[in-house]
């Protein structure tokens, strides 16, 4: 094994670092809390990911977002990136994550080892120059993975999220305001990484509701790499190392 896979990603991240404030930077933070334990050992976390931009509804999604001080993860396809750099570093300007998902969203499964490392590596270019920053994290488009997929994703420092549930708004059946509304909220828990496009309209519109009510439950909506912190992650691995609902 290459030694640099067997570095720390809480090194990975302090390397890729850029001097913003933190993901999860909120009045506690920002009053200079002294606590040395993560965030999310103190909050009740959850983290909203959004697939597939940037793309038509991204600016929506921000402002929304921001009305419920929410941070999120945004796994951007490579050449969406190309397409709308400014977009894409407005989302990462607003203190959100950034998260690889290929360069035009391919099922990697069905690649070659040279074709994936392609696919990881352009879009990872591409993010790095619109926002200044390299992506840690990376979702294989479809949830679809083998161990080419995690050795080249670890070569690039990042570890795939597949996220642990979805509302399933990738099925067109579902695409109703009112039954995403009702989806996010049920498969919603401390600790869980929702998986959404922000590519879905409805997606979008049932997410004011979804975070007012989440809000009032206590949640704290976070970046993926701030719900990492404190945790032994390593590049190349699956985040969490739990079976998860995959889209
Ligand atoms: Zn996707």
């Amino acid at each position: 094994m290459k030694s640099r896979r067997l570095i720390p990603l809480a090194v990975a991240l302090a390397l890729a670092a850029i001097p913003a404030a933190p993901a999860h930077a909120g009045p506690e933070t920002a009053a200079g809390s002294t606590a040395t334990e993560p965030f999310c050992a103190r909050h009740k976390c959850i983290a909203l990911t959004f697939d597939d931009g940037p793309a038509e509804y991204t600016g929506t999604l921000l402002k929304v977002l921001k009305k419920y001080n929410a941070k999120a993860t945004f796994f951007m396809i490579g050449n969406r990136v190309r397409k709308h750099p400014k977009l894409a570093a407005q989302v990462a300007k607003a203190g959100h994550e950034i998260g690889n998902h290929t360069y035009d969203h391919k099922y990697l499964t069905e690649l070659e080892y040279r074709e994936i490392y392609t696919q990881v590596q352009k879009a990872q270019q591409i993010i790095r120059k619109a926002t200044g920053k390299r992506p840690v994290v990376f979702r294989a488009p479809g949830g679809l993975y083998n161990a080419g997929v995690l050795d080249v994703v670890g070569k690039f420092g990042m570890v795939q999220v597949p996220g642990t549930v979805a509302t399933k708004d990738y099925v067109k059946d579902y695409r109703k305001v009112g039954l995403l509304t009702r989806r996010a909220l049920e498969v919603a828990g401390p600790g869980e990484i929702v998986l959404m496009h922000e590519t879905v309209k409805e997606t979008v519109q049932s997410l004011p509701a979804v975070l007012e009510r989440l809000s009032k439950q206590g949640y704290r909506f976070v970046t993926v790499s701030t719900l990492m912190e404190g945790e032994e992650v390593t590049p190349g691995q699956v985040y969490p190392p739990r079976p998860q609902v995959v889209g």
